[in-house]
This record gives C-alpha cells, structure tokens and sequence, in this order.
C-alpha cells in the first residue's frame, strides 16, 4: 500500500501507454471514432466518458476509497446530482448549519420537487436519533460546517446509520481526504467542491462525487451522463494538477492556521480564538 501523500502526488501519472507521456493529455476530442461496427474504444461521446475525466475520477475515487466518482461541473452539480437519487415525498435530515447555496438548492428543491428536509443541529447526535423515521432516506452534513465551522462526529453518525437503510451524504469540502476520509467512516456518499482546497490555485471551479457502493455509483454515472453536469477535460487537468499539491498545501496551511491561532491569542485586544486544534 502506498501512502495517501503518493496517491496525490501520483494521480493519474503513468498511464498513457500510446506514448509514455508521464503526466496524463487532455483529451479535448468530444466523439472517439470506433475501430468497426459495435467496436468501441471504450469512448464514445465526452458527456458519458472522457479519457481524461475517467483518469480523475479513478485516482480520486481510490484516494476517497470508493468505488466510484463523478468530476461535475462545480460544487453545486456535484450536490443537484446527488439530489437525483430521490424523489418526491422522500425526506432527508439535514445539518442545519449548511453553504448557503445548498441550503438554497435543498428550499427550491422542498417547495418545488416536495423533497422533505428537515435541519438539525449537527454536533446533536441524539437529534439525528430522534428525528428519523421509516421515511427517512438520507442524512447530509458538512464534516466541519460552512459558515461557523462545527465539526461534525461523522463516526458517530456512520456508527447510528449502520444496518439502517439510510444514505448517509457528507460533504467533505473543508477537511479533504486528506485530513479526512468519510467513506471509511461509514459514509456512503463524499461531496466535494473542488473549487476550494482541492484545485487549490483559483482558476477551477469543480466538484466531486464518490460512492462508497458500485450500486450507488452506477445510479450517479447514469444521472450524470443524463444531465450533463461534466466536468470539462481542462479543468479535469487543473484538477489534477492540484490535487498532485494538496498533502503540501495542506500542511502549510494547518501550520499557518495554528501560528496565527498563537498569536492572536496572546494579543491583548482579543477575546477569544476559535480555532479547531485536531480532525477525528
Ligand atoms: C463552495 C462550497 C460548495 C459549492 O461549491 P461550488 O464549487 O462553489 O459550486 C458546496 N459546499 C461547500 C461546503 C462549499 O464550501
């Protein structure tokens, strides 16, 4: 087994055979021509598979330990396309302190789809506990909050969900698997905007999906294909590229973060630091 720090930094490196390249091409081409009748090189139209697309999804999706992923066009695709494994009627219960814009996308969707949310207080696992009911079809939570940065016992909340037949959907924005992997903690759903840490560098807005289940991961691709939330083959490469980063960045900023917690907090004008010390 190698160590996460060479699964990022490795991402997608070494797998082209036509010409050896060490990085992986982007493949901009949007139909692949077929050698013969029924005979496809396994690519056909860029909305369903893309060379490029699948090489992030695959490295990503064993990063997270799926096993699948879905790069989509931002944040919010990745979370509308986790939202079309429901239907109406359905309920979920839901972190009450959320991004604002999935807080919007999940009041649109309640008013205009009947999906059911309802919010609770996500340090409050006993909350969770009383509010499912045979309805209840997923919970979702951020594994540290966006805005007032809670971190939530996703353990805790995978160890209440076990045996149930609830999906259980953590967005994983702020912590990254580097700092936290949700999949191996009984999630069965990772949401990323890869827009933040994981791009890293400002100039690729992205988002991800992975699915701890071949089931669940089949009904997404087939979804994604449908609604053609894809991500862009360049920005499949700018992806790539800061993910190879993300274990240096991530360091240094952990770093930085607890200098600045320091000093601020021996500073006479200041009452008090919020700052969060450790990740489960
Ligand atoms: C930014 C953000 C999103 C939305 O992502 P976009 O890439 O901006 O669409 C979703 N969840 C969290 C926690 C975020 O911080």
């Amino acid at each position: 087994m190698y160590q996460l720090d060479t699964y990022f930094s490795q991402l997608g490196n070494k797998q082209e055979p036509s010409t050896g390249a060490v990085t992986y091409p982007v493949h901009l081409s949007t139909a692949y021509r077929h050698n013969d009748l029924h005979e496809s090189t396994g690519f056909d139209y860029t909305r369903t598979n893309n060379p490029t697309r699948d090489t992030l999804e695959q490295g990503f999706a064993a990063i997270e330990s799926g096993a699948g992923c879905c790069a989509t066009s931002s944040g919010m695709a990745a979370i509308q396309l986790v939202l079309s494994l429901f239907q109406s009627n359905d309920e979920m219960i839901v972190s009450s302190d959320l991004y604002g814009g999935t807080y919007r996308l999940f009041s649109d969707y309640e008013a205009r789809f009947q999906l059911k949310f309802t919010y609770v207080d996500p340090l409050n696992i006993q909350a969770f506990t009383d509010t499912i009911t045979d309805k209840t079809k997923a919970i979702f939570v951020e594994s540290v909050t966006n805005p007032l940065l809670k971190q939530v016992d996703v353990k805790a909340l995978g160890d209440l969900l076990k045996e149930r037949d609830i999906l259980f959907i953590v967005d994983n924005t702020f912590l990254t698997p580097y700092l936290l992997k949700p999949l191996t903690l009984g999630a069965d759903i990772v949401i990323h905007s890869a827009t933040k840490y994981l791009a890293g560098h400002n100039d690729c807005l992205s988002g991800l999906v992975v699915a701890k289940d071949e089931k669940v991961y089949a009904s997404l691709f087939q979804s994604h294909n449908a609604s053609g939330g894809t991500l862009a083959p360049f920005d499949c490469y700018l992806l790539m590229r800061g993910l190879k980063t993300l274990p240096l960045r991530l360091d240094r900023q952990v770093e930085t973060a607890k200098r600045l917690a320091q000093y601020l907090r021996a500073h006479p004008s200041i009452k008090q630091v919020y700052y969060l010390e450790r990740v489960q």
